[in-house]
């Protein structure tokens, strides 16, 4: 493996890494992946991506493939997961083309990643397995990166995409664990959903929990997750757990019966620990000298606005057109992270804001559905996140 001191070297491998690889090889840069595992992978779950992401998946050649791939539901709807009733709803579909520009589409995962890889792999973007980068060290503006495999060198940048553990961030002197949020989700996959469940994202609200159900695989599975509040599980930095539906259904208490049977026919549920890290402050927490942080290394949030991959996306996204502007490695990497930190920042918080919004109770709850019954779409959507980051003046 040679990498030479003008290459770019993005240390990951996930959404971010090769959102990062593409968007700047696509920019004409030399740039070379590392990535921990002996393969490339990514655990089964299901996403949603709304017009701000889509629309630079479509600005990558990918939307072809995106629309093999995801499901692009007609509406979102909001219930009671009590009652059932129905609390709002936003049209998707075509309200989003018009608006956006682009669809808000639902994809697995592993189909996004795979997406992404091919791309990657297309370019002829040298991609380097089981490399672990064990250390980073930023002196005088210079990078050195150490791999537990042996390998050392001096790119002329390094994009730390290691995700939520970033071992990148440390070059910034950022030496924060993560924080466990107290909330846990299970995920599973239903096959073969309903032609009514393929058209819509639903979000059951009710004390203490949320649960999303939305197609994937072109409206052949349904993915569920189930948002509960409870104890950190032992090994916090592990993936995924092996999760038991009982467990699940004590954490949720009385539910109504459609949502009862959507869960049962779960056939298996994975569990994570939802970490995150409070809101960016400021620039030099995503990039400072010849390091850039993206995605999950730099802001990892909680799910609850559907936006961690997306916003990484918008990071590579805008890192690659900072590459191309004048001015030293330096002066490009300061502009990606100035643009970048209010933004993510914003997301992150209103991430954290939708948690209580869905998980509330008594009079909270009282107004959240009122506001939603009167104001519908009105307050569902939220134009200054999908008009994406093109649009500085499209804040809240
Ligand atoms: C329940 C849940 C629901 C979600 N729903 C959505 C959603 O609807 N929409 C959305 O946009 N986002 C969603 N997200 C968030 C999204 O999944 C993440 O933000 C995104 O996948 C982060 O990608 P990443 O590449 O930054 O990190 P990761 O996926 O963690 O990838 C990091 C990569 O770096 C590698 N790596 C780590 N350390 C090293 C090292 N030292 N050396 C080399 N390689 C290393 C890892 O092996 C991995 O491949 C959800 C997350 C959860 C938990």
């Amino acid at each position: 493996m040679d990498i030479h001191a003008s290459d770019i070297l993005v240390a990951g491998g996930g959404i971010a890494g090769l959102a990062a690889a593409l968007a700047l090889s696509r920019r004409g840069a030399d740039v070379q992946l590392i990535e921990q595992a002996d393969a490339f992978s990514e655990v089964g779950a299901g996403i949603q991506i709304g017009p701000n992401v889509t629309r630079i998946l479509r600005d990558w050649g990918l939307e072809a493939g995106l629309r093999q791939l995801a499901s692009f539901p007609h509406e979102l709807i909001a219930r009671d997961a009590r009652s059932g009733r129905e609390l709002g709803s936003l049209p998707l579909g075509e309200r989003a083309e018009r608006l956006y520009g682009a669809p808000y589409a639902c994809i697995h995962r592993a189909d996004l990643h795979q997406l992404l890889l091919h791309a990657v792999q297309a370019r002829d973007v040298p991609l380097h397995l089981n490399q672990r980068l064990a250390e980073v060290h930023l002196q005088e503006g210079r990078v050195t990166v150490r791999t537990e495999q042996g390998l050392a060198r001096q790119p002329a940048l390094l994009v730390g995409a290691d995700g939520l553990w970033s071992r990148s961030r440390q070059a910034l002197g950022l030496n924060e664990p993560p924080r466990f949020s107290g909330h846990l989700a299970y995920r599973g996959l239903i096959p073969s959903p309903t032609p009514a469940a393929q058209l819509q994202v639903t979000v059951w609200m009710g004390p203490r929990l949320h649960i999303v159900q939305y197609p994937v695989q072109a409206g052949r599975a349904l993915n569920v997750v189930a948002i509960v509040h409870g104890e950190l599980p032992v090994n916090p930095e592990g993936w995924d757990h092996a999760a038991h539906a009982a467990h699940l259904f004590q954490a949720l208490g009385p539910i109504c019966r459609p949502l009862q049977q959507t869960l049962e026919a779960v056939p298996r549920w994975r569990l994570w620990a939802l970490n995150d890290r409070p809101p960016l402050t400021s620039a030099r927490q995503m990039g400072q000298g010849t390091v850039a942080l993206l995605g999950d290394a730099a802001h990892p949030m909680r799910p609850y606005l559907a936006q961690g991959a997306g916003m990484a996306i918008e990071d590579a996204q805008a890192l690659a057109q900072c590459w191309v502007e004048k001015g030293t490695v330096a002066e490009r990497v300061q502009r990606y992270a100035e643009q970048r930190w209010p933004r993510n920042a914003q997301v992150q918080a209103r991430a954290i804001r939708n948690g209580r919004i869905f998980h509330a109770h008594g009079p909270i709850s009282w107004g959240r559905n009122l506001a939603m019954g009167v104001l519908g779409a009105k307050v569902m959507d939220v134009p200054w996140l999908y008009k994406g980051m093109d649009f500085p003046s499209g804040r809240e």
